[in-house]
């Protein structure tokens, strides 16, 4: 297993070969900041990071507490003038319109105010679109959100389905649903697809082809595909930990197995506990990502504050999981 210090290294053979500098992302300028989105999800991904346990830990939540917008909109202006990244995630955001337009009311209010919220990234399986379409669009348009990460981790229906799980009844689990919901959505903001390499799944360079093949089909540009993230000692023994050790398909080896006539080095990105390698495709940008627990952990923990995560029961927390609780905020 390779470690965020090995792809440092392949970090500076890739700058030192290609002449592109490394961009360090995410220290100082930006904070990123989740208004934690909890619900039963549409999906039971076997990868599920939602549901791995730390120290004992698994995350629950009774829903949203009295007073949560205002509570919300204190917690936006916590971070000073630092601007934030805002990360529309947690469960399936697309399953809590609700939630959602109480996020883009504290939003708009902390704005006024003098908050700075740029980007807004919506991660999202696309399920909820299929059946709230109206309500999901207008509060995207409340919220302008800059563009929406949809999840999908196969070419093929029945293969993502074995992956994601979609619950019963959820129509998105086939790909003629699917593409039409991203072509619509296209017309409306843009979309990124993401794609976990997993055993089962997109496995090597020849997937990959495939994959962004389907993703130009349906008028997609932009892809990002991510390594199930490494951990050791920083994650509890359980069957979804269990299956991420298990299905880990390293991405050193997808980089290796690229034609480099077709994917030419754009772009190489580090973040405090990841690294982003960016490629040009055809007429397509492709970023490859991998991220490394043990030293988000670290980070998290350390004296510097990378990231806010604020929960539906009003907790503020500087670290996943309900994990690094801060006091007195308000
Ligand atoms: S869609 Fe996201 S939150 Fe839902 S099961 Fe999959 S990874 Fe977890």
């Amino acid at each position: 297993m390779n470690f965020y210090s090995d792809y440092n290294d392949l970090a500076q053979r890739l700058s030192a070969d290609s002449g592109i500098e490394i961009t360090y992302k995410g220290t100082g300028k930006y904070l990123s900041f989740t208004p934690y989105i909890y619900n039963d999800c549409s999906a039971s991904c076997r990868f599920c990071s939602e549901k791995l346990i730390r120290k004992g830990q698994v995350m629950v939540c009774e829903g949203i507490c009295d007073g949560y917008e205002k509570m919300l909109e204190d917690a936006l202006k916590y971070t000073g003038d630092r601007q934030i990244f805002l990360s529309l995630s947690g469960k399936e955001p697309s399953e809590s319109p609700e939630h959602l337009e109480l996020i883009a009311e504290a939003v708009k209010n902390a704005e006024e105010v003098g908050s700075n919220i740029k980007p807004r990234i919506m991660y999202s399986n696309l399920s909820g679109f299929v059946n709230n379409w109206d309500r999901l669009t207008k509060v995207i348009k409340d919220l302008n959100v800059t563009r929406i990460e949809c999840s999908r981790h196969f070419y093929e229906e029945d293969v993502n389905q074995n992956i994601v799980q979609f619950k019963d009844g959820v129509a998105i689990r086939e790909n003629a649903v699917f593409a039409d919901v991203v072509q619509r959505l296209q017309k409306i903001l843009p979309l990124k697809m993401v794609c976990v390499f997993q055993k089962g799944g997109v496995e090597n360079a020849e997937h990959v082809k495939k994959y962004l093949d389907f993703a130009r089909s349906m008028g997609i540009t932009e892809v990002v595909f991510r390594e199930l993230s490494v951990f050791s000692d920083g994650v509890d023994r359980g069957p979804v930990q269990q299956y991420i050790t298990d299905s880990r398909i390293e991405l050193m080896d997808i980089l290796e197995g690229l034609s480099k006539e077709e994917f030419k080095i754009a772009g190489i990105n580090k973040g405090y506990y990841y690294f982003s390698f960016e490629y040009n495709y055809k007429d397509m940008s492709v970023s490859f990502e991998m991220s490394d627990y043990e030293e988000m952990i670290k980070k998290h923990t350390g004296s510097d504050l990378h990231k806010l995560i604020f929960y539906p029961n009003g907790k503020l927390c500087r670290d996943w999981n309900m994990q690094g609780e801060i006091s007195n905020w308000r």
